[in-house]
């Protein structure tokens, strides 16, 4: 068999990228080994967000979440896409200050928001413990559940006529073509590999890292939450080299449930939940919704975000393949920025204007020069 491109991977970036290849009329085939929208795709929280650690996850989020409210019309309603909004929580006026600075920068990419007082904060969520100091409002970001998203995603890309093999894995990659795990082989002038924490199985030095997070999903209740709450403190804990970190972060569901998050962890591999670790993610939450304690826990899982050294994905040609595209490393952001991805790959694989820069994201930058010449 043959094709143009061939996509190792159906999660949420895979799919995205298999879609925005079929439409400009690219033949792609998408090989995924399990199911579509599963691994960290379905494990995610799905929450919309632009995050604004440095410019160059400012810049892809912020471009992303555009895409997203693109599609918002056309997503089926089992995607549950909602713009509910982002309340950045600050407990104290270190915090507020910090939600200024956020708002600037924000600003600086086009997004607006708006500070919110004490006062403010307990208007618009009765639930939240009357302590805190404020915070920011973020009224575009929004939510959506990524299993049925990265499914829609793939079914426009067979639409428009990729194929979708599902089942079977690639277990290696040759020149211009790869080796299926049945013992088949596909021909492809281009392979991309958006297989997320997977990514290292088929490119030896591929930098990515998993990093272990639990969430848990409360029963049917009144809680009362509006937003996306997520405490100030957050992209410490994101961005931080911390083996273990615990941040509050809660998504109503719209069946009335909430949704909780998150823990961080490295160097723990297994899929298990941590029960001292499920406590600590309860009692952060807890601090900021009282109201949580007289709840009931339904069920908790963990997923494997794919991080990187420097926290930003690997988008673009790995300069150790020819003919090898990178789409992987999206660590707890991938949902997001699943459509930017797919933009910017597309652009460069197809050589039109890209939508922004794309050098932050190059995966050469883990690969000394000497390598490539090496490799060539
Ligand atoms: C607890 C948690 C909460 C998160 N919350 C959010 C959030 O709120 N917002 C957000 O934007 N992001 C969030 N994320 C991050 C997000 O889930 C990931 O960044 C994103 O899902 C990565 O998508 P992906 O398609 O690269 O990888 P995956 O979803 O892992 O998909 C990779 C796919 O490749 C397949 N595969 C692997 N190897 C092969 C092979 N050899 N051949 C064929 N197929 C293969 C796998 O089966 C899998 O289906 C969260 C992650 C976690 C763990």
């Amino acid at each position: 068999m043959k094709t143009d491109v061939l996509v190792v991977g159906g999660g949420i970036v895979g799919c995205a990228i298999a879609e925005r290849l079929a439409r400009d009329g690219v033949a792609v085939c998408l090989v995924e080994r399990d199911t579509l929208g599963g691994a960290a795709t379905a494990a995610s929280m799905g929450h919309l967000v632009v995050l604004d650690d440095d410019p160059e996850e400012l810049s892809l989020s912020a471009y992303s979440c555009a895409r997203w409210s693109a599609f918002a019309g056309a997503l089926p309603a089992a995607a549950e896409y909602r713009r509910i909004g982002t309340l950045w929580i600050a407990r104290n006026d270190a915090e507020l200050a910090e939600a200024e600075r956020k708002r600037e920068r924000l600003a600086s990419a086009g997004i607006a928001s708006e500070p919110v007082s004490a006062a403010q904060l307990r208007l618009l969520e009765p639930a939240l413990t009357p302590t805190l100091a404020g915070g920011l409002h973020v009224p575009g970001d929004a939510v959506v559940y990524p299993p049925v998203a990265a499914t829609w995603f793939a079914q426009r890309a067979a639409a428009a006529g990729a194929q979708i093999r599902c089942g079977v894995g690639v277990a290696a990659i040759g020149d211009r073509d790869v080796l299926l795990a049945d013992g088949s082989r596909i021909a492809a002038r281009d392979i991309v590999v958006a297989n997320g924490c997977a990514a290292p199985e088929l490119l030896a030095g591929v930098p990515v890292r998993k990093r272990k997070g639990h969430l848990l999903v409360t029963t049917r209740a009144q809680p009362g939450v509006r937003h996306q709450l997520v405490e100030l403190g957050y992209m410490q804990s994101a961005h931080g080299t911390n083996t273990e970190s615990v941040a509050f972060n809660v998504q109503p569901r719209p069946t009335g449930q909430l949704l909780l998050g998150s823990t961080r962890q490295f160097d723990d591999h297994a899929t298990d939940v941590t029960p001292r670790l499920l406590q600590r993610l309860i009692a952060r939450a807890t601090e900021f919704l009282p109201g949580l304690a007289q709840m009931t826990a339904l069920r908790a899982w963990t997923g494997f975000r794919p991080t990187t050294p420097d926290h930003r994905p690997l988008i673009g040609a790995w300069p150790l393949r020819p003919g090898v595209w990178l789409a992987c490393g999206h660590e707890g952001l991938g949902v997001t920025t699943a459509l930017g991805t797919a933009d910017l790959l597309a652009a460069q694989l197809l050589g039109t204007s890209l939508p922004f820069d794309a050098r932050p994201y190059a995966p050469s930058r883990f690969v000394a020069t000497s390598e490539v010449s090496h490799a060539h």
